[in-house]
């Protein structure tokens, strides 16, 4: 891992120049940093979904945002490119801890999206961890915690370090993602949710996405979200 040149070029969106990248319908297209390209097109991701082309250029310039958009939609990028965004811009090194921490309801979902941010996101030097419980011995995974750029969680196991591990330090997050948040509440998780969210240091961008709107995925995103843009996208089939 090799630190930034401090003249490296940045991509980034603002709010001038934000209206002009809406209209975009491939990846390229896109402020994106030429790693996340590189996954990109390594990947064989060219053009975008209608979920990523709706949210990509709010959720690139910091906005928070709920996407709700079916399943098989593409949701997945449209989280792991603007996490991924958030730290390049930053600069987040090894030293600077979790910056950004992704919520999934199930530890199969979890290992997917996991999959999906190593491949697109190999040629960053973020360290990224699976924290799902059951599989792995907690007390490992208590040292190396806070080492980690980027969780990928269960919110049992999130909130399980939160409780037990000392030393684990979320103070400098960046990137909040609920992924599948219907199926986050569906599965018995809104309590531990709503107790890592009380958690989590306010400042900080979150993507709330999933399937359908539900009354609680709406409660969710009241708690959760500031000043959001909600997106609900129906995909021709
Ligand atoms: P969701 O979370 O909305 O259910 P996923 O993110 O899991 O959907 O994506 C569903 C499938 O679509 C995956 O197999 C993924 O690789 C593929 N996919 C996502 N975005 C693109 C894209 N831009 N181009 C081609 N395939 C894509
Ligand atoms: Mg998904």
């Amino acid at each position: 891992i090799s630190p930034l040149p401090s003249n490296a070029p940045i991509g980034r969106i603002d709010d001038d120049s934000f209206s002009s990248y809406c209209g975009s319908t491939k990846f390229d297209q896109l402020p994106l940093s030429n790693k996340t390209k590189e996954g990109l097109n390594d990947s064989k991701y060219i053009t975008m979904t209608e979920v990523q082309r709706a949210s990509l250029p709010h959720a690139l310039c910091g906005r928070d945002l709920l996407g709700a958009a079916k399943t098989g939609s593409g949701k997945t990028l449209a989280f792991i490119i603007p996490v991924l965004e958030k730290l390049y811009r930053a600069r987040w090194g090894p030293e600077d801890g979790v910056g950004s921490i992704i919520i999934s309801p199930t530890r199969e979902l979890a290992c997917q999206l996991f999959e999906v941010l190593r491949s697109v996101g190999k040629h960053h030097g973020f360290s990224a961890g699976l924290l799902i419980g059951g599989r792995k011995d907690v007390d490992t995974e208590k040292k190396r915690v806070n080492d980690l750029n980027i969780l990928v969680c269960t919110p049992g196991r999130l909130l399980q370090h939160m409780d037990e591990t000392p030393s684990f330090d979320c103070s400098q997050l960046q990137v909040l993602v609920l992924d599948e948040a219907d199926r986050i509440l569906d599965v018995g998780f809104k309590k531990a949710v709503n107790a890592i969210i009380s958690q989590l240091p306010k400042q900080r961008q979150t993507l709330l996405f999933s399937a359908t709107q539900t009354k609680s995925v709406q409660d969710l995103a009241r708690l959760s979200l500031k000043d959001p843009e909600y997106l609900s996208v129906h995909e021709e089939s």
